[in-house]
Parts: C-alpha cells; sequence; structure tokens
C-alpha cells in the first residue's frame, strides 16, 4: 500500500461536477466530508473489505455503506440472489412470496416481535413507527435522547446526531436541527439525555400522561459509539412500563449487527417495537418496524395508522435481505467480528498510547469510535468535547494511506466478515503513522 498522496483527479472532477447538479455535490450529506475537509472519494466498485475509488485507488472500507455490508462487498450468496430475482422482473406493486420470507426471518432473529411491516428506509422505519405509537396510545409527545439519531423525519430532527452533528445543529432543548422543522412539530419531541436516567425521569415526573413513545439507539452510533449503562437500561424499561408509553428500539445500525437479534438480544431488553434497516436491505433500500401483533395490527390496511409505499418490499431489495439474513443464518460470523474487533482495538489503543496522543476507544461487537480525548465517553456532551482537528488530521493520515475511516468524529466506523489478517494489519500500520505525525 502506498504511503505517497493518491492521485485523485477523477474525483475531484466528478466533485465539481457533482456540485454544480447536487447539492453540495452529494446525495447525503456526509459524504462531501465537511467535517475533514478535502475531496470526497467517488467510488467506482467494491469487493469484499475494499473499493477502489474512481482514480483506481485502493481503499480499505470501514464505512460499509454506513452499516448495511456486514458480509463485505459482492458476497456471492447475494449476488447470485440478486442476480436471480432480476431475471424475474424488478416490481410489480402487488405481494410477493420474498416479503413473506424475509419477514419471517427477521421475526424468527427478533421473539418480541410478532408482525412486521417493511419500507423503504431507515428514515420511514422511525417516521412509521412513532405514528403507530401515537395512534396506539392516542398520545402525542415522543421522547428522543440528546445526539441520537433516527432519520430525517421533521418530529425526529430535533437535538440529533450523525450528519447534523457533524454540522453542530441547534442547541436549545426541543429547537428543530434542521431549518424547515417548524417549531410545533419540534415541540412535540422531548429530549433527554443518553446514559442519564434522571433527565428521563424528569420528564415522565412532568409529562407522562402525554409522551406516546420513547425511541432510543439501543447502541449509539449516531455521536460516534456510545454503550448504554446498565442503570440507564433499567430506567428506560422501567419508566415505559410504568408510565403507559411505548419504547422503541432504533435498531436500524444494530440490527443484525451487534448480535443475530441485535443490540436488543445483547443488552436482554424487551422494546415494544424494534425499527430496522441497513442490513436487512443487504445492500439496497430496505427498512423495517415490528412488534406485537395488538400494536402493528393498528396499522393499515388491518388497523387505522395509515402507511404505505410504491416500492416498499421490493422484489430486487427482498432477494438482498434474505440472503444476507440466510447468510448470516449459516455461518454467523459475530465471534470472528469481535475477535478482529479486540485486536483492533487492542491495537490502536496501544499505539495512541504509545504516541502520547489522548484517546478513547468505545466500541460494540463491529462498531468502533475511536475519539479524541481522555475518557471515559459515555455521554454526548462528553462526545462532543473531543478534539476534532485531530481527528481530521487522523482521518486524512489514514486515507492518505488507504485507510477509508468515517469522515467525522461523530460516526461509528464499521467492518465486516470479509476483514482479515491483511486488513487489520494495514490499519494498524497506517494508524502508527498517522497518530505519530499527529503527536509530531
Ligand atoms: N436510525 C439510525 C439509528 C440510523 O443510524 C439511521 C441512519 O444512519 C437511520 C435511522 C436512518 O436510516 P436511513 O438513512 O436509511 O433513512
Amino acid at each position: 500500500m502506498s504511503t505517497r498522496t493518491p492521485l485523485i483527479q477523477r474525483s475531484q472532477e466528478l466533485f465539481e461536477r457533482a456540485q454544480t447538479v447536487i447539492p453540495g455535490g452529494v446525495n447525503s450529506p456526509v459524504r462531501a466530508f465537511k467535517a475533514v475537509g478535502g475531496t470526497p472519494r467517488f467510488i467506482a466498485r467494491a469487493e469484499g473489505a475494499r473499493l477502489w475509488d474512481a482514480d483506481g485507488n485502493e481503499l480499505i472500507d470501514y464505512l460499509g455503506s454506513w452499516g448495511p455490508m456486514i458480509l463485505g462487498h459482492k458476497h456471492p450468496k447475494v449476488q447470485a440472489a440478486l442476480r436471480a430475482a432480476l431475471e424475474e422482473g424488478t416490481s410489480y406493486g402487488a405481494p410477493t412470496e420474498r416479503e413473506v420470507r424475509l419477514a419471517e426471518l427477521v421475526l424468527q432473529a427478533y421473539p418480541s416481535c410478532d408482525m412486521v411491516r417493511f419500507v423503504s428506509s431507515g428514515t420511514e422505519a422511525t417516521m412509521s413507527a412513532l405514528r403507530l405509537a401515537r395512534g396506539y396510545t392516542g398520545r402525542d409527545r415522543i421522547v428522543k435522547f440528546r445526539g441520537n439519531y433516527h432519520g430525517h423525519a421533521d418530529g425526529l430532527l430535533v437535538q440529533a446526531g450523525s450528519g447534523l452533528l457533524t454540522a453542530g445543529g441547534g442547541s436549545a432543548r426541543s429547537a428543530p436541527s434542521s431549518a424547515g422543522v417548524p417549531q410545533a412539530f419540534a415541540e412535540l419531541t422531548l429530549v433527554a439525555d443518553y446514559n442519564d436516567p434522571e433527565s428521563l425521569e424528569a420528564l415522565f415526573a412532568s409529562q407522562g400522561p402525554e409522551i406516546a413513545a420513547v425511541i432510543f439507539e439501543p447502541v449509539v452510533g449516531n455521536a460516534g459509539v456510545l454503550i448504554p449503562t446498565p442503570e440507564f437500561l433499567e430506567a428506560l424499561q422501567g419508566l415505559t412500563r410504568a408510565h403507559g408509553a411505548l419504547l422503541i428500539a432504533d435498531e436500524v445500525m444494530t440490527g443484525f449487527r451487534l448480535a443475530p437479534g441485535g443490540a436488543v438480544e445483547r443488552l436482554g431488553l424487551e422494546p415494544d417495537l424494534v425499527c430496522w434497516g441497513k442490513i436487512i436491505g443487504g445492500g439496497l433500500p430496505v427498512g423495517a418496524y415490528g412488534g406485537k401483533r395488538e400494536i402493528m395490527e393498528q396499522v393499515a390496511p388491518s388497523g387505522p395508522v395509515y402507511q404505505a409505499g410504491t416500492l416498499s418490499g421490493n422484489p430486487i431489495a427482498m432477494a438482498a435481505g434474505i440472503a444476507t439474513l440466510e447468510a448470516l443464518a449459516e455461518h454467523p460470523p459475530y465471534a470472528q467480528l469481535e475477535a478482529y474487533g479486540q485486536a483492533l482495538q487492542t491495537g490502536l489503543e496501544e499505539i495512541a498510547r504509545s504516541a502520547g496522543v489522548p484517546a478513547t476507544l468505545n466500541r460494540a461487537g463491529s462498531m468502533i469510535t475511536l475519539f479524541f480525548r481522555e475518557g471515559p465517553v459515555q455521554t454526548y456532551a462528553e462526545a462532543v468535547g473531543s478534539d476534532t482537528e485531530a481527528f481530521k488530521r487522523f482521518f486524512h493520515g489514514l486515507l492518505e494511506q488507504g485507510i477509508y475511516w468515517p469522515p467525522s468524529q461523530f460516526e461509528a466506523a464499521f467492518f465486516s466478515a470479509a476483514h482479515g489478517e491483511a486488513e487489520l494489519k494495514a490499519t494498524l500500520e497506517a494508524a502508527e503513522a498517522a497518530l505519530r505525525n499527529l503527536a509530531a
């Protein structure tokens, strides 16, 4: 792997062209490298743990398309399923067997859920789950946590993480994180602090009877990785039950990544509703929400809560999802991902320590963040106290050496079952050079 600054002329040309026809040159903000500066790489192709950019530079991928690619790129089983589905047709607007099969696979992994509805993105999943929670409880307010991100529906762009955090969104309680979100919508969204049970208790004490649901990331990826404390999880489960509010686990990022039954299995939680996305679509646009029959039967056409989609349950997307979940069930990669993660964690911690760079590593399975500050980092406030200038230099140091880490301090890096010894060695060598350079 070369340590010389790579040629990125084609990416530069494409980015210039893109900026004239697409806002910011990208179709999702974090791709534009605003937090780290420089030119985003345009990707030409991918295989296994690697990407190739438009100039032919080879990159070890720690984005995994922001989560879906747990098997690595172009997994043979997924590719074969896609080819077979394509031969049959692409979209009918009528039900297909694949939707039933994917629903069965998702529900087998989540015993707390009896039914699931497919949509086309994580945003649609959380937005629809909240509508259902409101319809079911007859209450209007919802609670989310500062720095958690649940997609870009109006009511959820309040104190939101991910790209909003990177861009420095609004800071007052219940203030929208985006222009265009009416204050009146934002006011229905109450904000508590992650890993702070008292802040949740205070909201329930003052507004309990009006709260339809609490939505949360069971392991946060969107402020960088934050691990929930047992006291926090106990409060979430206990307070929602005591006040008749629904507990909505947003497993869009963690579902099928942290365990076959996601973070809720790992943490022993019993949510009322679960949202999925990313992995269940195997790299194609799929989201879903599910829960107990009694709640899910409120969704149209069985019940009065309306939700629909022209491309929902699209056969090509279902094929990729089925192949991915079947491959995960046949050869569960979780022990291997844990071993890779442990080795990457130990290596990065050791390199940072010996280079004298203040850093804290948070990891859950195959989700990892190196925060540039002393630890512990358990809360949103602690995460945003990181040295983002140091992160920037680390990021570019890695990228120049062919390691594509997420371009923001406040995002999780993901690795896949296709990451092995060669990727680990190259990553740690590049990190060593980048962190020594940072300390120099
Ligand atoms: N929920 C979580 C936890 C996410 O991480 C994301 C996206 O990163 C979403 C929801 C939104 O999903 P999508 O980008 O597919 O709309």
